[in-house]
């Protein structure tokens, strides 16, 4: 029997796929460290999985409304209103399974066959995914490492089309760790409003991993371009929650009612006690995301100063997020022994195989130049693995 079109398709994810790679080589007793997946490596604060407990002796074990419970939905709202100066109603919120099942209600909600959906690349691999699932065609703009990664107004400007539909952008983004300012924010809006038929997702699920000191902030708060800004977020990153698979959006009435009816026939919604514990975690304060965000600062500073010592790598300085991505473009025609490197892949194999660090390659994220390393890990692996990376790097001539 044959899989249908759409699925033949769709790629696999590369994160999960490596993940994945990564722990069969540890199940076949090989001293991995993998570096691969963009999960925290925290476990759930405490007052959460309390909360989550509760919920079920309370009796949260039932369907919620298709958009998410009441009490959640107002939860969020509020958390817009104080995190991110953005001003929703409740019906303006929609709960999902991840933000990831968020993403693709929106993509599945707006884009006909062969409307373009523009990625500045790199982006995070599901965006190309979802958007080839929805038969859209993919525009990736190209932005560089000596600009951290961030693409300009001129950039966005000379690759919108009357067919572009769709921008996605995460920001401190995934791979890069990169951060826009409200300054850079601006300056894009100017350039979005002369668009009006185009839709911007900003997913913000990094948002409280930001290490720039200064408060996050969102472009859907930018007045001239709000009602084209649908803001993604989720508990999975800034509460250590990827398990739990709660994400929600803040959109333009139109599109949340278009996506309520599309999870209506999908999934009726998410997880019942997962979303009344996120509710409660939303509703307190944020010191538990704040000692994460400082102990990924001091990772960040270990690992780069560590990836510096290395010739050949070309790093810059992530502002947020707990990924490093740097260039290994160096390396290209080099070798040592079979392996013979020509793309960011080509060092993902060698590093597994011959130093057994798993990483990501670049080019499902839209890059020929890097790799993706997330430094979620404790401090010890983090000084382990860029020892092993240092030693096979050398070797290469
Ligand atoms: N957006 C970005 C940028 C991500 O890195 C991820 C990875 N988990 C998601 C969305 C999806 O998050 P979730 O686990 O909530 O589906
Ligand atoms: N988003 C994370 C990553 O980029 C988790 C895996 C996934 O959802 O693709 O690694």
């Amino acid at each position: 029997m044959n899989t249908s079109d759409l699925i033949n398709r769709v790629p696999a994810s590369a994160t999960i796929s490596m993940a994945q790679k990564a722990r069969d080589y540890k199940a076949k007793g090989l001293d991995v460290i993998s570096l691969t997946l963009g999960e925290p490596d925290f476990d759930t604060p405490e007052f959460i999985k309390t909360a989550a407990k509760k919920a079920l002796d309370d009796g949260f074990t039932k369907y919620t409304p298709i958009s998410g419970l009441v009490s959640f939905r107002e939860a969020i709202v509020n958390k817009f209103k104080r995190d991110n100066n953005l001003d929703f109603t409740a019906d303006q919120i929609v709960v999902s399974t991840g933000a990831k099942q968020t993403l693709a209600n929106i993509v599945l909600c707006t884009t006909n066959k062969d409307d373009e959906v523009l990625l500045p690349a790199p982006y995070w691999v599901s965006y190309e995914g979802i958007a080839i699932m929805a038969g859209a065609k993919v525009v990736k703009v190209k932005t560089e490492i000596d600009n951290d990664f961030k693409i300009s107004p001129e950039e966005l400007s000379a690759n919108l089309t009357e067919k572009t539909r769709l921008m996605i952008f995460s920001s401190p983004c995934n791979p890069t760790g990169s951060l826009y300012s409200k300054e850079e924010l601006y300056a894009l809006a100017e350039v979005i409003k002369e668009y009006p038929n185009l839709l911007v997702i900003s997913d913000e699920i990094y948002e409280h991993i930001n290490f720039t000191g200064e408060k996050h902030f969102s472009i859907g708060s930018i007045q001239s371009v709000k009602d084209q800004i649908v803001t993604v977020n989720g508990m999975a990153k800034g509460f250590a929650m990827t398990g739990w698979r709660i994400g929600y959006m803040g959109a333009p009435l139109w599109l949340a009612k278009a996506c309520n009816k599309l999870q209506g026939q999908f999934t009726s919604g998410a997880n019942a006690a997962a979303q009344k514990a996120s509710e409660i975690a939303l509703n307190a304060p944020l010191d538990e995301s704040y000692k994460m965000r400082d102990s990924f600062l001091k990772r960040r500073g270990l690992f780069l100063e560590l990836l510096g010592k290395i010739d050949g790598l070309k790093l810059n300085v992530p502002e947020g997020a707990f990924y490093v991505f740097p260039d290994v473009s160096a390396f290209f025609g080099k070798s040592f022994n079979e392996y013979k490197i020509t793309c960011p892949t080509d060092i993902v194999n060698y590093l597994l195989d011959t130093v057994y660090v798993a990483t990501v390659g670049g080019e499902s994220f839209g890059d020929d130049n890097c790799v993706r390393l997330s430094y979620a890990a404790s401090e010890e692996q983090l000084i382990d693995a860029a020892g092993r990376i240092k030693e096979a790097l050398d070797k290469l001539v």
